[in-house]
């Protein structure tokens, strides 16, 4: 039965089942209650926009060729009826024609997101440019940290080289021996999930958050000196603003001169 009918058949099912779980059924509904961590298709755009657009028409998960996009039911702890990754069963296989993100009706998925122009200037799709979330790696379970050789997630990585690479580090345990790290680069993960399936660990010492969920923002002051032009960014910029408080206002001085400290 395709995944959208078994969806729905599910969710009749429930609410058959659920003349005392209305309020309950109510609450799943509520995105509040969901969990931080959710995955979305390649191309989908800002969470917050993307609960807007979703009709939850689940076609998006019935184009994807390797099941593994998920619709969200009730206990998921996901939005009901979107769709969703969970990485260590079944991650994105980056299919390079990316159906799930055509077949989306309403924008949720937005292929320009996944667009760039060939040498001829066409338009084409290149999965390439997915940011489904960002792979993190837990440097105190990665054996591959304690000095083992592993390097499964390196091997699984569909971008290998540019989104995760090896690096050699001194083994500062033994002094001796060089430890072969693997380092996520935030320009080129795609956020598939291929390592964290991949993760010969009990549990992924290598998983996949949502960008937001793990990337920083730097102020759009700091200018970065090696990139030409990157002065000219911040030209134009509104002048810094300074927070004045009753405390703010007296110099440390006054305190001292108060005599109560
Ligand atoms: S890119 Fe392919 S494997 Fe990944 S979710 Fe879309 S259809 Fe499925
Ligand atoms: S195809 Fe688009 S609108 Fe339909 S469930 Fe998937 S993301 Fe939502």
């Amino acid at each position: 039965m395709p995944e959208r009918r078994r969806f729905l058949a599910g969710m009749i099912r429930s609410l058959g089942a659920a003349t005392v779980g209305g309020i309950a059924w109510m609450g799943f509904l509520d995105g509040k209650k969901s969990r931080p961590d959710i995955l979305r298709p390649p191309g989908a755009i800002p969470e917050q926009d993307f609960l807007l657009k979703c009709t939850k028409c689940g076609l998006c998960v019935e184009a994807c060729p390797f099941q593994s996009l998920i619709l969200a039911r009730p206990g998921d702890e996901r939005p009901v009826g979107t769709p969703y990754f969970k990485m260590r069963e079944n991650p994105c296989r980056m299919c390079r024609e990316i159906p799930c993100t055509v077949a989306c009706p309403t924008g949720a998925l937005d292929r320009s997101l996944v667009s760039d122009r060939d040498e001829q200037g066409k338009r084409r799709l290149n999965v390439n440019l997915s940011k489904i979330g960002l792979a993190v790696i837990d440097r105190e379970t990665c054996i591959a940290y304690w000095g083992i050789q592993c390097d499964a997630c390196y091997r699984s990585c569909p971008v290998m080289d540019k989104a995760v690479t090896v690096e050699y580090v001194r083994n500062e345990r033994t002094g001796k021996h060089a430890i072969l790290a693997p380092v996520v680069h935030s320009d080129h993960c795609t956020g598939c999930g291929m390592c964290e399936r991949a993760c010969i660990n009990q549990k992924a010492s290598i998983f996949v958050l949502p960008r937001d969920a793990v990337m920083g923002e730097s102020s759009a002051r700091y200018v970065r000196g090696w990139e030409s032009g990157d002065e000219e960014r911040i030209e134009g910029l509104p002048d810094e603003t300074e927070t004045v408080t009753p405390r703010s206002e007296k110099k440390a001085l006054d305190y001292l001169n108060k005599g109560d400290l």
